[in-house]
């Protein structure tokens, strides 16, 4: 028996006897088990068609108490567990993750839209996470000094928390929750994540294959629901971190509150990424690199680029005719055709939502060059689709450039010098992702070296650090001291303890000492 065979989708997706007897009603994940809990229930929707697919309950203050109560519980055998046991947890997790890669991009796909070989790539990026995650041996074996006085021995620890939160976005359903929780449970830690409500099956099959890789009962938790639960997720004494991504407005709003009482956080925000195009740039590859970073994943990713900054009008010029006759090969619909490049967004009032941003920057005077406000692929009318957009003769004062729109609209900016397209850059609030096209390495050397960005691309348009880095913009982009995964996600997910030895022989007594101990 396979491991997609074993795994039973209805064990999760209880049958909801209220509506039809195919609609599914997703539960939570709780000490081992799925669990259904509450009367409360959101739709979830099928993006492509517009479709209500099944219903995501949502939680309430006893289940997410529950649920951390059964974490708590399995805490202390759970860190006590030798360090190498729980990175083999993680290694038949990846091995399980590959063997179930179909069953996991095909949720993927149903609930938020992005085509299977997008949904690959989330997957494969989020594997890469529990790679580095199975070095824990490694990474915990912490520091040692000898002799740091007369026969005095010290050494410091990275102990795990306790139990820990991960509140994630609808954008990338799996990768993000495996930013979070390979690292945080290799630690020692225990671990409740309170996914989007909008894309919410997939971390449930995770929970199931956790299991299935020996993961002991309550160690992962999943509770599904919205800001109820995280509330109560924030405001639980017993939550000792919260790493949360998502929008800029509720990053702030969760670093506030978790760090107000006494939460370690960290906090990813909101992007608005510009690309720099030089005048000695490749042109026809900075067009190529831009239809796939401004429109994959129909934009809803925080490191699309959504604004190529052209140095002169030269270069504005061309690379806007030569993007508008690339923009008309894009195909755009259905997840599971190989031919699209990207799907729908993800609601409908997202779609409002991007459509508005279109509208402002034309009533605030800029060029709709490429349109995609009423595009419909056939047979998916009712989907929550836009099309590729090009807008020219962008400026900072509008609104579409101010705010994220996270949709496949590319803005063109004009500028006349390199100088004046850093400034923009360093003056947005966000500071996430950039890139430079450019063939003068003195130029890209100056841009990484000032540039008020976290993540910086030369030639690179999606700079998205691999698992051995960490991830993490500046500015409104990132709320925290700590990047996601990597090296910092060991110190976010552990705490360090310094000890200091000696074992004094019996027959030495020592004298009284008031002064501040020192080698003199
Ligand atoms: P969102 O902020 O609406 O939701 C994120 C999470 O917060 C979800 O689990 C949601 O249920 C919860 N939430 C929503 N409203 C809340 C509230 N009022 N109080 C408490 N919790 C609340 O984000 P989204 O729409 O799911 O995702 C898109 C956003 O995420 C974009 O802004 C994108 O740039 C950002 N994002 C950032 C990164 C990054 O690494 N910086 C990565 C992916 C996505």
């Amino acid at each position: 028996m396979n491991n997609l065979e074993h795994f039973n989708a209805d064990e999760f997706n209880n049958t909801d006897s209220a509506q039809t007897s195919t609609t599914q009603m997703i539960g939570h994940f709780i000490n081992g088990k799925v669990v259904s809990k509450t009367s409360k229930r959101q739709p979830v929707y099928n993006p492509a068609t517009g479709e209500v697919s099944k219903f995501v309950e949502i939680a309430d203050q006893q289940t997410v108490n529950e649920a951390i109560q059964a974490a708590e519980r399995a805490f202390p055998a759970w860190r006590d567990t030798p360090v190498i046991k729980r990175a083999r947890v993680m290694f038949k997790f990846k091995q399980l993750l590959e063997e179930n890669a179909g069953k996991i991009c095909e949720l993927i796909g149903q609930e938020h839209g992005k085509i299977s070989h997008d949904a690959q790539g989330e997957l494969q990026r989020g594997i890469e996470n529990v790679e580095y995650a199975c070095g824990a041996p490694e990474l915990l074996k912490g520091e040692y000094s000898k002799n740091v006085g007369p026969d005095i021995d010290s050494w410091s620890e990275f102990q795990p928390l306790g139990v820990v939160a991960g509140i994630t976005p609808f954008n990338f359903p799996a990768m993000v929750a495996l930013w979070m929780f390979p690292m945080a449970l290799v630690c020692g830690n225990c671990f409740v994540l309170k996914p989007s409500e909008k894309a919410p099956s997939v971390v449930l099959f995770l929970a199931e294959l956790l299991k299935q890789a020996g993961l002991p009962d309550g160690v992962f938790n999943v509770v599904n629901g919205d800001k109820d639960a995280v509330d109560a997720l924030l405001h639980h004494a017993k939550i000792q971190a919260v790493s949360f991504v998502g929008s800029t407005p509720i990053a702030e709003y969760i670093y506030r509150t978790a760090t107000s009482t006494g939460k370690r956080c960290q906090a990813l925000g909101g992007a608005k990424n510009h690309a720099i195009i030089m005048p000695d740039a490749d042109i026809d590859n900075v067009v190529t690199s831009l239809l796939g970073a401004a429109f994959g994943s129909s934009g809803e990713r925080c490191m699309a680029l959504s604004v190529a900054v052209a140095v002169g009008d030269e270069v504005a010029d061309v690379v806007i005719t030569k993007l508008k006759q690339e923009m008309q090969k894009l195909k755009f619909g259905y997840y599971a055709d190989s031919n699209n490049d990207f799907g729908p967004l993800i609601t409908q009032m997202h779609k409002d939502k991007v459509q508005a941003y279109i509208q402002s920057a034309e009533q605030q005077g800029a060029k709709i060059v490429v349109d995609g406000r009423d595009a419909k692929p056939v047979g998916y009318e009712h989907g929550f689709f836009v099309g590729p957009t090009l807008i020219d003769q962008i400026s900072a004062e509008m609104t579409s450039y101010q705010q994220e729109i996270f949709g496949p609209v590319l803005q063109v900016m004009r500028v006349d010098t390199m100088q004046e397209a850093m400034q923009l850059i360093n003056d947005h609030e966000y500071g996430n992702g950039t890139c430079i096209y450019t063939r003068d390495g003195e130029a890209a050397r100056y841009f990484s070296n000032n540039i008020q960005v976290g993540m910086v691309g030369i030639n690179v348009p999606l700079p998205v650090p691999v698992a051995y880095h960490s991830f993490g913009g500046w500015k409104r982009s990132l709320f925290g001291d700590l990047y996601a995964y990597g090296p910092d996600g060991v110190r976010f997910y552990t705490r360090r303890k310094t000890i200091t030895q000696r074992w004094p022989s019996a027959q030495i007594r020592e004298a009284k000492q008031f002064a501040m101990p020192t080698l003199n």
